[in-house]
């Protein structure tokens, strides 16, 4: 009772009630009473009004109260009554008697992970969660993993559900269970069984009564509450009509609400179904209620609201919290489970009345979906988990199916929350599903009540979709998930059929026969002639029907499969069913006779080109599917007598699908233009492969089953009669064809070229079982060979390109690795499988399921491969496998008369060409079909043992003169002329072939008829002859000559590609490898004279870089110039953005931009700014020229479209003209410095900062006059030659300082989000501090790249740092003096304190670095007033450098000592660790016991040397780049000796204490000062982040290696805004690791104005405006930039088959790769996601209109 002492007063009259309150008195008195219903309902009346529901909840306080109360004064009784005894103890006694079910029964949240495994799942609808899954055997099987829709739950356990492993570890039952069969409820105390059954029975009654109560203000009896207030409530439903918007701006009408409010109570009328927005009397919440209703009935009907009694809404409330609680209770016992189960299904005895249960079922869609959740929670805690009662349940299911799937179609709400939904638990089942099938009738049942709900029929009865409206469009997609249940209870075939299922499933397949017939001759077309049809016909609905039903009608054909008798039942009702489609068939079809070749037949007039044809065939398609069944399973050859075979009428099979592929052909050929898109998609949908398997495919089984039934010259006439290419082929001269009249040739190319590759399909496809003598696995791995055959796959490809079965399996794993080998994907790309080179030899060009475009994309590889192997083109027929019995006689198609006339006729214009009546496309099929059948003649023979039983001559036949009329001569003179005709060079190869294949039939012919016991080799024939060598040696040189020429061709077509994008590869090579490049050298090549240690950067001493001349080259009019300070202004263009990369406080708030002191850098860096650079040079004016064009286009483009384009014109952004790389502002090049005068003497550390201070004193005082106006006073002498009212000259042309200006800007613009302002003090401090943070970055990144310091960045970035460098330097001179001498004085306070100097920081919030660089940068300003000819500013950057490192040193030993540092101990020790020491010390004296005592020197001197040295590299880059000295050579390669080369190259000593050592007495009061900074102090103890050093560099957060566990972390999180709502979106910010509810409206800000997603919010604080995301749910990377820009990029998790998978569509376990992640974190340090965006955006444009500011 802990929580009702805590924080809270007593808030009513409610808390003296509990303490008086006696649950157990209650219970006992309960006990006693004669009518237990009326005593429990007497307590409840009183209390429930008084506990629940007072008032808008107003917050968790109020929710706490109203649970403590549910607990205190309404639970409690209820368990001490069913319990006797103190609940804990009683329930812990429960438990102990309590068998847990064998089953998980874990309910899925929304978007929680499920696995199922695809080795031993029964079927993909069984789960497990991820504990389980964890715990189970199919961790190491073949899994899929997917998240949860929500609902549903664990399936562990369920010995059905589990071919292998059922049980999980903790699931596995124990040794000692008991007997399952024995019921629970006899291992409970007879008294806890008698209080159970009455006391469950009334709370279910009493929550089923208001469940499902329809009355506003009264309660059922009993239930009155003993006084009754005016107290009401306006209560909001959910519908689906009306968008969150409506909702909201309605509720601040009505109930005057804020708009947050209105947010709230709208997501949770969303959530919920329901929610109270007004309470108070009657008339108040009517008023409400009327203005709901007048504001929302405008469009639609209007929102549901209702005005409710408090009390109504009290007993509703607590109803689901009795009924929460009941499932609460059945976690402790399995026996209380059952008696529940029993209260819940028995019949009300009064009247027998349905059962509580129905009663809940049969009110679903009136409840609202808080109240169905818990209810649903319910049954599934209870029935479902109890295996006897779940049958009795489903039966209770089947037997109201059709009234709760009719209740679902009137419903609006989302099946997951209908109690229909609850189909998967039940139907999957199998022996549950056996069971409902017969007792229930339930497939009959599922079927006819969707055929019910399709009510548009046309005459004839067929469905009819057109023009159906947006609401049946919503029905019809409710109606589809009737096919879902019907896929589970026929998703495992049965292993036993008894008579009664026998009976039920008949009678279900008719029914199913009936649905189809419906469908057969759905949507006919007629094709348009003269114009174009007006309105594109509906077509989706009748395909969605169709691709819904594929898999049931495969599931139907594999049932029949499992059962002779009912196979062959099946096959005569489905006969039945067809001959009673083609009754109705038009009769105006006049018969006519056909004769070509000899042969004569009858059939009709019929064309598709002038008469209805329809696609869809279902039943013909279900028949053929049933034939081959008979095939496969020999029942046609075991029980012929039972088969109607004599019934069948070829002719009538085969014409409805003739009719079909003719229409195919014709609309390739382009006859059905007219008739528009629908059609074609149509076309597209019939060959694609998840409609396939039962459209186009059963339809060639069909002509295959009709031509085996036939005589095969019958059956081609019929072909060419349907093609209407008869004429053609029996006119008198085939010759003259062309010349007829009023024909397109190219159309009749086409048909002809259609009609042979038809019959090459008929005759040859062979690899589906039953057809041909294959198995399954052949069928799936020949589609592999073939789909591998037009080039290497990556595992989805083929997986999209093969068929899946109702478990979404394609077999491909079991086949994959058979016939290719896998390649592993690089950091970019996926892994591939490429076919093994010993398959090749199974390629089929004519393979059924190619495309055209797939057809010719195979065979121009398949003849690169064989001519890179130097083997010969010719691409001859696979051999086929052998045909089943049933198909046997197909192959007398091959040598039949009709079609050798046609062989005859083509082959004949192929000798003869002319007009253009006549294709080689054509030829190539002929001779394909000539090939088939020679290699049918050759397998005869070589599988005979005697001539005699060889019924093949096809030889024989083609050497006989033409049977056409008018061929020249036989095929094989045909042939034989055509072997070296010059215009036929393509084909040579396989009519070599052909012969060679006849001579060797011939061969082996007079062999076998001599001595007829010699097998013959079929590789015999491949065997090359010596002449065949040599033949092949000239072939490979020639080949080989070919290949160069082509390499060369390719070369040069290369080399004329665009410069541009040539130069983009380039450029992208960079971009993708920092470390590939090396071109540091270019500018300043190591030279030996240089390269000496006495190298310095710094100082006096260094060495410029001014000898050397800087020609460059401008990328828009390719003119050289030399880079000089009064020449042609050259700029670099360059991308300025604001960077958090370095940042150490991501919780600092962001600078208010106005009033923001930008001076200081504080040392958590935690806003940058960072300019990078493509490195392309222009002229300034012509990058003007150019800026001004893309300005222009951009205003024309804004007239003609809107939205954004992937730059922000008006923002400045450009794209670089060379590359395209996203670029903001130039940078200008200067020239390089000169080398100092080494003639002068340069002061000394006292005699430079004496200097300075009286010329910083004479500074401060010619300010001050001028300012205050007035000259009195003796003005402090500077020194000598000092003069401050000089002028410096200006050292830049006027275009350079233009450019100057416009960086400036730029910087100053971007860094401080503010408008340009070139009056502002603060505009050189931006641009030097975009120069210090950009190499600070750059420092970083080759440090944790184990980079040399030197030499190792990419040009551009060279080329970047270093104009970057140089124009800092100079940008002083573009503002005014003054302001840089003030900026100047301030910096420099900061080292030599100076009283008169207010508000300087201590050196503890100072970024040393940034001081470095500002002062030296600034003091430029105040040298340029020394007019003594003596130039003092390399001494002066020496003196500040040591000044500068020095605090650091101090900074690093106040800082970054800690007491672990302290503890180990060591002796003896070097000069530095002894000097060390010693400073040490003496801080210690200044600040006393702040800093920890540490004796141990070594421990100090490392600290300080490791936390120095990033300071040390970014000053060497810097004063490398501002002198152009040369590096020295230790620095250019990675290694030891890295500190000494470091020091001397900045003129340091490699014992850095001997800075302060040397010169103590200078030294010593400054440190003395800056220690006595109050600000030290305060920072030393406690207050403030304190930053150490070295400071670690930024990684992104880390991510788990298995991706369940981010998909478990998501579903797992809540919106923060919506009260523990799942988010739906759930993303990850990889920077921080913030887990954020984006692309919702719940979780939008406001940002400058704009309503933005959480991730662009967040974007702006944790990124400044950058930010990386993963998105969990589509395992998907966004990056986005600012509000209007962002792109997905891969994410970093690839499945086993070296993919990614975004969408998370495939289910594949997904892992990290580590590689991928780090490239992501390398291109977010480098600062390179603004330009990856560009980039895609600029590559997609579909990216720039999405609303990522809404993410
Ligand atoms: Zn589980
Ligand atoms: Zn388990
Ligand atoms: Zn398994
Ligand atoms: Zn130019
Ligand atoms: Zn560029
Ligand atoms: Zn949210
Ligand atoms: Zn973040």
């Amino acid at each position: 009772m802990a929580a009702a002492d805590t924080d809270r007063d007593p808030p009513s009259a409610l808390c003296s009630e509990f303490l008086d309150f006696s649950a157990k008195d209650t219970a006992s008195r309960w006990l006693a009473a004669a009518d237990l219903q009326q005593e429990v309902y007497r307590h409840l009346a009183v209390y429930v009004p008084r506990i629940l529901c007072q008032g808008l909840s107003g917050g968790s306080r109020e929710e706490q109260r109203e649970e403590l109360g549910c607990q205190l004064l309404l639970l409690a009784p209820l368990e001490w009554f069913l319990l006797g005894e103190e609940p804990a103890a009683g329930l812990a006694s429960l438990q102990e008697r309590n068998q847990p079910s064998p089953l998980c029964g874990h309910v899925f949240k929304v978007g929680e992970p499920t696995y199922s495994c695809r080795e031993c799942a029964a079927d993909s609808t069984c789960v497990l969660c991820m504990k389980c899954f964890l715990e189970s055997v199919h961790k190491d099987h073949r899994y899929r993993m997917t998240t949860s829709g929500g609902g549903g739950f664990c399936d562990c356990g369920d010995a059905e559900a589990w071919k292998e492993g059922p049980y999980c570890q903790k699931h596995t039952p124990t040794d000692g269970s008991r007997d399952s069969q024995k019921d629970p409820v006899t291992q409970l105390p007879p008294d806890i069984v008698a209080r159970g059954y009455s006391i469950f029975y009334i709370i279910l009654k009493y929550a089923v009564d208001l469940l499902t109560w329809e009355q506003e203000v009264q309660l059922p009896a009993g239930l009155e509450p003993p006084e009754r207030g005016d107290t009401y409530y306006c209560m909001l439903f959910n519908d689906e009509v009306h968008t969150y918007e409506q909702v909201i701006y309605t509720l601040q009408k009505a109930v005057s609400c804020s708009h947050k409010e209105a947010v709230s109570f709208a997501t949770t009328v969303d959530r919920d179904g329901r929610k109270s927005v007004r309470y108070g009397d009657f008339q108040f919440c009517e008023q409400a209620k009327s203005v709901i209703v007048r504001n929302t009935s405008r469009q639609s009907k209007p929102l549901r609201v209702e005005v409710m009694h408090s009390s109504v809404v009290a007993h509703q409330c607590f109803a689901l919290k009795a009924l929460s609680w009941l499932g609460q209770i059945l976690q402790y016992s399995d026996g209380l489970r059952r008696i529940l189960c029993q209260v819940g299904l028995q019949r009300v005895p009064e009247g027998e009345k349905p059962s509580l249960v129905d009663r809940l079922m049969l009110n679903d869609s009136k409840m609202w979906k808080g109240a169905r959740n818990i209810y649903h929670q319910l049954l599934m805690n209870s029935l479902l988990m109890d295996l006897e009662y779940k049958k009795i349940f489903a039966i209770q299911f089947a037997k109201n199916y059709r009234r709760l799937q009719t209740d679902f179609m009137e419903d609006d709400h989302e099946r997951v929350v209908s109690v229909t939904s609850l189909s998967v638990q039940l139907f999957t089942v199998p022996t549950v599903a056996r069971i409902l099938m017969v007792e229930e009738n339930l497939m009959t049942t599922i079927i006819r009540t969707f055929v019910d709900h399709l009510r548009h029929r046309d005459l004839q009865g067929r469905f009819q979709f057109d023009r159906y409206t947006a609401q049946q469009a919503f029905k019809f997609g409710r109606v589809q998930s009737l096919i879902g249940d019907l896929k589970y209870i026929l998703i495992s075939p049965p292993s036993d059929w008894s008579h009664q299922l026998r009976l039920k499933f008949l009678e279900g397949f008719n029914a199913f026969l009936e649905l189809l017939k419906c469908m057969q001759g759905m949507d006919p077309v007629v094709r348009q002639v003269g114009q174009h049809i007006e309105m594109e016909p509906e077509w989706e609905a009748a395909f969605t029907l169709q691709m819904k039903l594929t898999h049931i009608i495969s599931m139907i054909q594999e049932w029949c499969s499992t059962d002779e008798h009912v196979l062959i039942e099946a096959y005569k009702k489905c006969l039945s069913t067809l001959s009673h489609c083609h009754s109705s068939l038009p009769d105006g079809e006049q018969p006519i006779s056909l004769s070509l070749a000899g042969h004569c037949v009858d059939t009709f007039r019929y064309q598709v080109s002038q008469d209805k044809v329809s696609i869809h065939l279902p039943v013909c398609r279900l028949l053929a599917g049933l034939h081959v069944l008979l095939s496969r399973t020999e029942v046609a050859s075991r029980f012929p007598e039972q088969l109607p075979l004599g019934e069948l009428s070829p002719h009538l099979l085969i014409e409805l699908p003739l009719r079909c592929l003719v229409l195919c052909a014709q609309v390739h050929a382009g006859m059905w233009r007219r008739n528009g898109f629908s059609l074609i998609n149509q076309i597209y949908y019939y060959h694609n492969v998840k409609c396939r398997v039962e459209m186009f495919d059963k339809d060639v089984i069909m002509l295959q089953a009709g031509a085996s039934m036939m005589d095969p010259n019958h059956f081609l006439m019929i072909v060419l009669s349907r093609f209407e290419l008869f004429h053609i082929f029996s006119s008198a001269d085939i010759r003259k064809r062309y010349r007829e009249a009023n024909k397109d040739l190219v159309q009749q190319n086409t048909l002809i070229e259609e009609m042979l590759h038809l019959i090459i399909m008929v005759a040859g496809e062979r690899y589906v079982t039953g057809v041909g003598q294959v198995e399954p696995f052949d069928e799936v791995r020949r589609e592999i060979i073939h789909q591998l055959s037009i080039r290497p796959m990556a595992h989805s490809e083929l997986v999209k390109a093969l068929p899946e079965n109702g478990n979404k399996e394609t077999g491909l794993e079991r086949v994959i690795d058979s016939v290719a080998s896998f390649k592993k994907p690089g950091v970019t790309g996926r892994g591939l499988y490429e076919l093994r080179s010993e398959w090749n030899k199974c390629f089929n060009l004519y393979f059924h399921h190619y495309s055209r475009a797939d057809q010719s994309k195979a065979e121009e590889a398949q003849r690169k491969l064989r001519r890179q192997n130097a083997e010969d083109t010719a691409l001859p027929p696979p051999l086929p496998p052998p045909l089943c019995p049933l198909f046997g006689s197909l192959v007398n198609l091959l040598q039949c008369d009709v079609l050798l006339a046609v062989e005859g006729a083509v082959l004949q214009w192929a000798v003869e060409p002319s007009g253009g009546g006549w294709t080689e496309s054509m030829l190539q099929r002929v001779l394909h079909l000539v090939g088939m059948a020679l290699l049918e003649e050759q397998q005869q023979l070589e599988n005979s043992s005697g001539d005699d039983d060889v019924t093949f001559n096809y030889t024989c036949k083609i050497t006989r003169p033409g049977e056409a009329p008018g061929t020249s001569g036989s095929v094989l003179a045909l042939l034989e002329s055509l072997q070296n005709a010059p215009h036929l060079e393509v084909h040579k190869d396989m009519i070599s072939w052909i012969l060679k294949m006849v001579r060797n039939i011939k061969t082996i012919r007079e062999r076998t008829s001599s001595i007829s016991t010699i097998t013959i080799n079929h590789g015999r024939m491949l065997e090359e002859t010596v002449r065949d060598k040599d033949k092949a040696e000239r072939k490979k040189k020639a080949e080989m000559a070919r290949l160069r020429r082509e390499k060369i061709m390719a070369q040069m077509s290369e080399m004329q590609k665009h410069f541009i994008n040539e130069n983009k590869e380039l450029f992208q090579q960079s971009m993708e490898e920092l470390e590939a490049s090396t071109s540091a050298a270019e500018h300043s090549p190591p030279n030996s004279e240089f390269t000496c240690t006495s190298q310095v950067c710094v100082g006096p001493r260094r060495v410029g870089g001014a000898e050397r001349r800087q020609l460059v080259t401008c990328i828009l009019c390719q003119e050289e110039q030399e880079v000089r300070g009064h020449g042609r202004a050259m700029v670099l263009a360059a991308f300025v953005q604001r960077s958090t990369v370095l940042s150490k406080n991501r919780r600092r708030n962001l600078p208010d931009p106005d009033h923001h002191d930008s001076l200081f850098m504080h040392p958590d860096l935690s806003l940058g700014i960072h300019t990078a650079s493509c490195g392309h040079i222009m002229h300034a004016t012509c990058w003007q020229r150019y800026f001004e064009a893309v300005q222009l286009k951009e205003q024309r483009r804004q007239q003609r479209l809107r939205g954004h384009t992937s730059y922000d014109v008006e923002n400045g952004e450009f794209l670089c003209p060379l590359c395209e790389c996203l670029s903001n502002t130039v940078i200008p090049l200067l020239p390089h410095k000169a080398t100092p005068d080494h003639s002068i003497d340069h002061p000394s550390l006292e005699v430079w900062l004496k200097m300075t201070s009286q010329q910083i004193a004479a500074v401060n005082s010619s300010h001050r006059t001028q300012s205050d106006g007035t000259a009195e006073g003796a003005e402090p002498a500077g020194p000598e030659g000092f003069r401050v009212n000089h002028t410096p000259r200006n050292l830049f042309s006027s275009s350079i300082s233009e450019m100057m200006t416009t960086f400036s800007m730029s910087a100053y613009k971007v860094g401080l989000k503010v408008n340009p302002n070139e009056q502002d003090q603060r505009v050189p401090v931006l641009s030097w501090s975009t120069c210090a943070y950009t190499i600070q970055s750059i420092e970083r990144l080759l440090m944790d790249e184990g980079k040399p310091l030197f030499g190792s960045l990419p040009c551009r970035q060279d080329d970047c740092l270093s104009s970057l460098t140089r124009f800092s330097s100079a940008c002083w001179t573009s503002a005014p003096l003054k302001t840089v001498h003030a900026h100047f004085i301030r910096l420099f306070a900061v080292l030599v304190p100076n009283l008169q100097v207010e508000d300087t920081p201590c050196i503890l919030d100072i970024d040393m670095f940034h001081l470095l660089v500002y002062s030296v940068l600034s003091y430029s300003s105040l040298h340029s007033l020394d007019q003594s000819g003596q130039s003092f500013v390399d001494s002066a950057h020496v003196h500040i450098l040591h000044l500068v490192t020095l605090a650091h040193l101090v900074q690093i030993l106040l800082t970054s000592i800690t007491e672990e540092v302290c503890m180990d101990q060591d002796s003896g020790g070097s000069e530095e660790e002894e000097l060390t020491c010693q400073l040490y010390s003496t801080l210690r004296k200044h600040l006393g016991s702040v800093l920890p005592e540490v004796s141990s020197g070594w421990q100090l001197w490392n600290c300080v040397k490791a936390g120095i040295l990033p300071f040390l590299r970014a000053a060497a880059l810097f004063f490398h780049y501002l002198n152009s000295s040369v590096p020295p050579a230790d620095l250019l390669a990675a290694g030891p000796a890295q500190w000494e080369a470091l020091c001397s190259y900045l003129s340091l000593p490699s014992n850095l204490l001997l800075l302060h050592h040397s010169q103590v007495s200078q030294l010593e009061p400054l440190m003395h000062r800056w220690c006595c900074h109050p600000g030290v102090r305060q920072m030393l103890q406690g207050g403030g982040v304190m930053v150490r050093f070295p400071r670690e560099s930024n990684r992104l957060i880390d991510l788990p290696e298995d991706y369940s566990v981010l998909i478990n972390q998501a579903s797992s999180f809540t919106c923060p805004r919506s009260g523990g709502d799942k988010s739906r979106a759930p993303t990850l910010c990889l920077v921080c690791g913030a887990m954020l509810c984006s692309q919702s409206y719940c979780c939008q800000t406001e940002v400058d104005g704009d309503d933005v997603g959480a991730c662009t919010a967040h974007t702006f604080t944790c990124g400044a405006g950058v930010g990386l995301f993963l998105r969990v749910r589509e395992s998907q990377v966004l990056f986005v930039a600012g509000k209007t820009k962002g792109c997905f990029y891969p994410p970093p998790y690839l499945d086993d088959y070296g993919e990614t998978d975004q969408g998370l569509k495939r289910g594949n376990p997904l892992h990290l790769c580590l590689e991928r992640y780090r490239k992501i974190e390398r291109l977010w340090r480098q600062h390179g996601i603004a330009e990856v965006i560009g980039h895609a955006q600029e590559a997609n444009q579909t990216l720039v209109a999405i609303d990522w500011q809404h993410l």
